[in-house]
């Protein structure tokens, strides 16, 4: 194994051999039955979602993966889920999302310390039946406003909360959200009525089967056509005061703490992506001759190629040591993370288009992996903090020490 293979699941270190099986099974999984389905997906008609893989990712609790062992999930910590998560994107980034998001949906409620909540919302998924979870806080105008404290104070037309004896009523309007079309629960991020802006962020956790709740459109996405999103719409729900999770206005806290472990995972999909495309590079890149020498033999191809290298190594690098270190430190670590996603999402993109360079014309038809790959590798920069949230985060850290 060195720094730009695929990892030899048999041979990561740092884990315990309960979660090691854990990651050896799921990576097996991506690899061998995920990968190959991966371009059926793709181009299925919207919303589709391969239900049978799904079971079988829950079979192998890939819909539990961060749900403690005494709650009946798999308990993996940062590490082990970024190996995951690293083998499914490098399978199909679409897919890994589907259970990503349903992972987001978890990790509010462990992070509250809210036994009674956790206990109750995540036992459906512990069960012998195919659930899926959201996390909803993007809206259409809602963006960075919901990302960097101090813009809440901006935030526009954002989802309300309102009190109401024993109850809060929810009203507005959610977009972008995996999985909308198909979870069960969501956890949503709603501003209590009377708090400028997003200033009175609060997270609850809701049935979508509930009065008021309206799945509204199916998004046509470029890539990640694997993952169904869409919008949630609500429409005066009455959720209990006890839905709460963690304190009333105590949104922001979970906010930030969820982005700054959700961005490990992320940076290791992305890792994934740049993997991915620099495989398909290197492939070619020995087969193909030009002028009496294969592809790699002539100094550009070597550049490119090196270059992919690189950055598949510094992301893997990276969202490794972010993980280590969350997952032995509180606070959850701010600075490593932020890192981590700004080179592996600014890897994806290069890689893919760098591949796209190498393979020719042949990567320019749908029938070519690389296609896909490309548009997928657009998503991560949007998701979970923008390059440019990313480079406010970073800035302010290390202008502060
Ligand atoms: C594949 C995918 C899956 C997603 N899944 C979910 C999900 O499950 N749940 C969920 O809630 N959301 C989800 N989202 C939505 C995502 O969280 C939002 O798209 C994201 O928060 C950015 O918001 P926006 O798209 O409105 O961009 P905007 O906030 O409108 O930003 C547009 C651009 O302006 C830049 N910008 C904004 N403010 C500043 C500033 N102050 N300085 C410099 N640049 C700035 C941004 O960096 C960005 O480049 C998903 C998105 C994608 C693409």
């Amino acid at each position: 194994m060195n720094a730009v293979s695929r990892p030899d699941l048999y041979a990561i270190e740092g884990l315990d051999s309960t979660h090691h099986k854990a990651v050896v099974a799921l990576g097996e999984f991506a690899r061998d039955r995920v990968a190959p389905t991966a371009r059926r997906r793709d181009s299925a008609a919207i919303g589709t979602v391969d239900w049978d893989l799904v079971e079988e990712a829950r079979q192998l609790g890939g819909l539990r993966m961060g749900i403690p062992e005494d709650l009946g999930g798999l308990g993996l910590g940062n590490l082990a889920l970024g190996y995951v998560m690293e083998e499914l994107a490098a399978a199909d980034p679409g897919f890994a999302l589907i259970l990503g998001a349903t992972g987001l949906f978890h990790l509010p409620l462990l992070l509250s310390g809210d036994r009674r909540l956790t206990e109750s919302y995540l036992a459906p998924f512990t069960g012998d039946t195919v659930i899926l979870g959201c996390n909803a806080v993007a809206e259409e105008l809602n963006g960075m406003d919901v990302v960097r404290r101090e813009h809440a104070e901006y935030a526009v037309d954002i989802t309300t909360a309102r009190q109401d004896g024993d109850h809060y009523v929810i009203r507005g309007r959610k977009k972008f959200i995996t999985n909308a079309p198909v979870a069960r629960f969501a956890t949503v991020m709603a501003n209590i009525e009377g708090n400028p802006g997003s200033t009175g962020l609060t997270c609850f956790v809701i049935d979508l089967e509930w009065d008021g709740v309206v799945r509204g459109e199916t998004h046509d996405k470029v890539g990640y056509r694997a993952a169904p999103a869409g919008e949630l719409i609500f429409n005066d729900v009455r959720v209990p005061a006890e839905n709460v999770i963690g304190d009333p206005l105590g949104g922001w806290d979970l906010n930030v703490t969820q982005g700054n472990l959700c961005r490990i995972t992320c940076a290791a999909i992305s890792t994934g992506i740049a993997r991915h495309s620099l495989e398909h590079g290197l492939q070619w890149s020995t087969e193909r001759r030009q002028t009496g020498k294969v592809l790699y033999e002539h100094q550009m191809s070597a550049r490119k190629l090196a270059d992919m290298a690189a950055r598949v190594a510094s992301s893997r690098a990276l969202w490794i040591e972010a993980a280590k270190k969350a997952d032995v430190t509180l606070p959850v670590p701010e600075l490593e993370p932020a890192l981590a996603k700004l080179v592996a999402d600014e890897a994806a993109v290069f890689n893919s288009n760098m591949a796209m360079s190498l393979l020719g014309a042949r990567s320019f038809q749908r029938t070519n992996d690389m296609e896909r790959i490309l548009r997928d590798s657009f998503g991560p920069r949007i998701y979970e903090g923008s390059p440019e949230a990313l480079a406010l985060t970073i800035t302010d850290l290390i202008t502060r020490q």
